[in-house]
This record gives C-alpha cells, sequence and structure tokens, in this order.
C-alpha cells in the first residue's frame, strides 16, 4: 500500500513540476472535472489501490498548488478545476485509484438529450408510455436521457450558497425536440437525500419544480406557454418527459353525472363544482349499498370555531404540521417509475411551497405514509371519495387503521381518473371527514392536492364560482384578471389563465400586484384553521 503512494506521488511530482509562475499565467487554461468513485461493485481496482475521492485530492494538492475543489455530497463526489495540461495525467492517475475524472464540457448545464430513436425500451417503460399517451391531456410523450447523478448534483447546486443578487444560475432543459428551455433558478433546497431545484423559464416567467434524489432519479415540472411538462423516471437514464395542454386538463371537480342531477332541485347549481363540496352526494353513495348496514346519515357542518380566534392559530414562531396518509390507485402508480417520490413527494413539496410564497410557511404538510390501495377506478369522484372515507362499506376499509397508526390528520386518495382534477368531502371538514380523492395528473401539476386539502380546512372557491359566506366569509380564491389565478380557483373564471401556487391574500404579492383583499383571504383561512385539522390525529 506505501508503495502505492509513493508511486503516485511521484508521477504528481513529475506532472506538476512546472515553474509557479507558469502556473499562475495558465489560470485561463483551466478545466472543471467531477471526480466521482464508479460503483465499488464494478470497480477492478484491487482494493489496497483504492483512495476516497477527497484523498485523491489531497494527494494532487501537495503538488499542484492551483487545484481547487469543493464536495458535491449527495453523490458523494467532487468539483474540481486544474490545469488542462495536466488533464490526461491526473485521469490516468485517478484511473489507477478507481477513480473517474469526468470533464465538464459546454454542455454540463443541458438537463436532457435525446435519445436514439430505436431506443429500446421495456414492458413497464411501455406500458406508462401507452398510459400517458391515452390521457385526454397528453399531446405528447418524450423520451429523454438525463446526465450522470454527479453532473447533475454540479448542474443543480452550482453556486448555491453564493450572496442573493448575483445572476442566477440557468439550466438548459430539453423537453423534446422543439422545446429547449432556458431557465434562470430561483432557489434550490439541498436536503441529505434530496434536492429541491425551482426556476423560471426564461421568455416566459413559467415556473419551474425539480426533484432530484443522489441515485440520479428526477422528477418535476415544467410550466410554459400553456404547456405542463411533467418529467417521470423510467428506470436508469431515461425519462419520459409527458407533455399536457393546460387547457385539456381537467377542471377541478367533475361535473355532477346528468342523470344524477334529473329530479333533485338541491343538486340543481352542481354542488361539486361550484363548492368542491361532495357532501350532499354521500346518501347516493350510501344508498346504493343496499346489502350492507346503513352508514350514518350526511352530517350538518360543524359549527365554525369563532372567526376572532386568530389566538388559536400557532404560537409565533412554531410550526403547525398537517400530517397526511396518501393512497393510490395501482393505475395511478403504472404512469410513473416511482409514484410515491415522483409524485406524492412532489405534491406535497408544492403545497408546502404556496404556503412559503403566501407568507404562512408556519403551515406545513408532512407525508406520514404512502401505499398502493387495491381499488379499481369504477364510477365518479365522488364515488371514488365516499368509498374511501366510509367505514366497512368494503372499500379501502385499511385507510382507517392506517391513518390511526400514523396519525394522519388528512388521507388522500390518488387516482388515474380524469373526470376531474380532485374532490374533497366538504369545506371545512371535521376529523371524520377529512378525506380527499386527487387525479394524478393535477396533484403536483395543478396543485390539487393542496386544493382539496384547502377546502378541508375551509377554503372555498373565488365568489364567482361559490358565493357562500360559511363558515368564513372572507375564505374565497382570488383571479387576478385573465393573468393569473390562485389556488382555489378555477380557469373558467379567467379565460384559462395559469395557476399560481398561491393562495388569496392582501399581504402576498405576486410580481408588484396582491393576490387578495381583505374579503378574499384563504392564507387567513389556513393559518387560523390548519391548527385546527393538524389536532385532528
Ligand atoms: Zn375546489
Amino acid at each position: 500500500m506505501q508503495r502505492a503512494h509513493v508511486w503516485a506521488t511521484l508521477l504528481l511530482v513529475q506532472l506538476f513540476a512546472a515553474p509557479p509562475t507558469a502556473a499562475v499565467a495558465a489560470t485561463a487554461g483551466e478545466v472543471d472535472v467531477i471526480v466521482s468513485r464508479p460503483d465499488p461493485t464494478q470497480a477492478q481496482t484491487p482494493a489496497h489501490k483504492r483512495l476516497s475521492v477527497h484523498g485523491f485530492f489531497n494527494l494532487v494538492k501537495r503538488t499542484a498548488a492551483s487545484l481547487t475543489g469543493y464536495a458535491l455530497p449527495l453523490t458523494k463526489c467532487e468539483k474540481w478545476s486544474l490545469p488542462r495540461d495536466k488533464l490526461d495525467a491526473v485521469k490516468r492517475a485517478a484511473a489507477r485509484r478507481g477513480l473517474l475524472v469526468t470533464e465538464l464540457g459546454p454542455g454540463w448545464d443541458h438537463v436532457f438529450q435525446p435519445t436514439p430513436p430505436d431506443l429500446n425500451i421495456g414492458g413497464k417503460q411501455r406500458s406508462m408510455i401507452d398510459l400517458a399517451s391515452t390521457s385526454r391531456a397528453t399531446t405528447g410523450v418524450k423520451i429523454m436521457s438525463g446526465p450522470a447523478p454527479s453532473m447533475l448534483e454540479y448542474a443543480l447546486t452550482k453556486d448555491a450558497k453564493a450572496p442573493a443578487g448575483g445572476e442566477a444560475p440557468k439550466l438548459t432543459v430539453a423537453l423534446n425536440d422543439q422545446t429547449v428551455l432556458t431557465i434562470a433558478r430561483s432557489s434550490v433546497a439541498i436536503k441529505p437525500n434530496l434536492c429541491i431545484w425551482r426556476g423560471e423559464v426564461e421568455q416566459t416567467g413559467g415556473l419551474v419544480t425539480l426533484m432530484w434524489w443522489p441515485n440520479g432519479q428526477m422528477a418535476g415540472t415544467v410550466q410554459d406557454r400553456g404547456k405542463i411538462f411533467s418529467i417521470r423516471h423510467m428506470g436508469g437514464q431515461f425519462y419520459a418527459v409527458v407533455e399536457m395542454s393546460a387547457e385539456r386538463m381537467p377542471q377541478e371537480h367533475a361535473s355532477l353525472p346528468a342523470q344524477l342531477r334529473g329530479g333533485d332541485p338541491n343538486l340543481r347549481d352542481d354542488p361539486l363544482v361550484q363548492q368542491g363540496d361532495a357532501s350532499l352526494l354521500h346518501r347516493l353513495v350510501t344508498a346504493a349499498r343496499p346489502s350492507l348496514p346503513a352508514a350514518a346519515a350526511p352530517k350538518p357542518a360543524s359549527p365554525p370555531a369563532k372567526v376572532a380566534a386568530t389566538s388559536k392559530a400557532s404560537p409565533a414562531g412554531k410550526d403547525v404540521v398537517i400530517d397526511v396518509i396518501v393512497a393510490y390507485t395501482k393505475k395511478a402508480a403504472g404512469n410513473y417509475g416511482d409514484v410515491k417520490r415522483e409524485l406524492v413527494d412532489l405534491a406535497i413539496e408544492e403545497a408546502n411551497h404556496s404556503f412559503r410564497m403566501s407568507n404562512i410557511d408556519s403551515i406545513k404538510l408532512r407525508l406520514v405514509h404512502a401505499y398502493q390501495t387495491d381499488y379499481v377506478e369504477a364510477g365518479e369522484h365522488f364515488q371514488h371519495l365516499w368509498r374511501f372515507a366510509d367505514r366497512g362499506d368494503g372499500y379501502m376499509d385499511e385507510i382507517h387503521g392506517l391513518r390511526d397508526k400514523y396519525r394522519a390528520d388528512v388521507a388522500v386518495l390518488i387516482v388515474d381518473d380524469a373526470a376531474g382534477c380532485g374532490l374533497s368531502t366538504r369545506v371545512y371538514a371535521d376529523a371524520e371527514e377529512a378525506f380527499a380523492v386527487v387525479h394524478h395528473e393535477c396533484a403536483a401539476a395543478s396543485y390539487s392536492l393542496a386544493h382539496e386539502i384547502g377546502h378541508i380546512i375551509g377554503a372555498r372557491h373565488e365568489l364567482a364560482l361559490d358565493k357562500n359566506m360559511t363558515p368564513f366569509p372572507y375564505g374565497h380564491g382570488f383571479v387576478n384578471g385573465s393573468k393569473w389565478r390562485d389556488i382555489m380557483s378555477y380557469k373558467v373564471s379567467c379565460g384559462g389563465c395559469p395557476r399560481l401556487p398561491v393562495w388569496s391574500s392582501p399581504n402576498v404579492l405576486v410580481k408588484g400586484e396582491a393576490a387578495g383583499t381583505a374579503e378574499l383571504d384563504n392564507a387567513r383561512v389556513i393559518l387560523e384553521q390548519g391548527a385546527r385539522v393538524a389536532a385532528f390525529r
């Protein structure tokens, strides 16, 4: 071992024996590289010759003072800058140590590359593409190739600690043959096992969220000019980029089926579409179960907590954490390589981002459990919902025990049913009815998981759609003309304008414009009522 060490040192002394003045003058001739250790099970290097990436750095540094570098902690790699004329020798020395030196070429900031047209894909991948292609909202599916994990970590986290005010680092993201976007980073959060990157499309201001795990898996959403791109991992370096038309996405809540509207005057206004409130339909579901004991009749809305009970909101500085359990069907899961990460984690993260954007970041959602249920989507959204929420009806009855076990305040069922984006039991639900169903395409991409939980907490749609003033007269969504709308508002109220991850509030500014008024303040509802829901379990 000692002999190998000495050999490498001698080699490096030779390589870096240039006069110091020449080394300084050669700064322009520097090259940036990523130094990584390939999968150890495949390394041919004998164990006694291996060196850690940082050990190798220290070795090279001894003979090359101009060497600089820093760690990429998630992939356990390092990014170095070294004189270009030493690159080949360092590559050879690294190879003998079981390490890989990869040059950061001009395309280091390119996140996706096209794949060969004759790419062979497996059955699971084929099925993902087929499922995505059959969706009404889908306008294209393209298989793209992603970069190596260490390259991606470098691209996503470059200058993450640089002081604000400098030019934002940019990525070039190819989503298909025609769409190549330049996206400027607005934030990056580096967690122990996850990186969350957010940015805006340079020309259009479209919002981008990328989530990335150190094994190379990536997921996310890119919004651009009426299109929503959903990035789904297909295994290895391959991704399905599913292009959806925002216009063709389902409306937030499916309409009541025509045959159910007839003869019941109470349903004429369609409580599903206008209020997102499924409580009136509960008896339709229970009435269809003659062989089972009659479920409880629909309960009247619980009396609201006092509007003035601001003091019941979290004490200053203390987080209110709403624990969420998510069940997903096999069909919904089939649209993703890993539905828990690529969809559920993403949707929860988007909801938390919306709270931060709305100055109510003391409210947080936390995923406490996600699992596949054996329910097969059949019927309407309100039927999925009440089958999920009702006890002892023979559908998804495991949810109640799991919800108690994981102490989940709210339960969400993810389906593949594009009749609507989602539905919750009622506005201002109590603990027994804190259930919602969400269509997978909308859960993260149009913030529908957040929307449905918003209803459960007590938030309503914009006034144009829902004039109901209970339980909170100020609890309505906000639409800014035809520019944008908030999480609780419908696209019909603004001619199909984009939905932003904000809650209505006079205190929230979007590019200088307020996202609400004192009378339209769902952020206040979330802030004041979050603790009520967080105490359900
Ligand atoms: Zn709604």
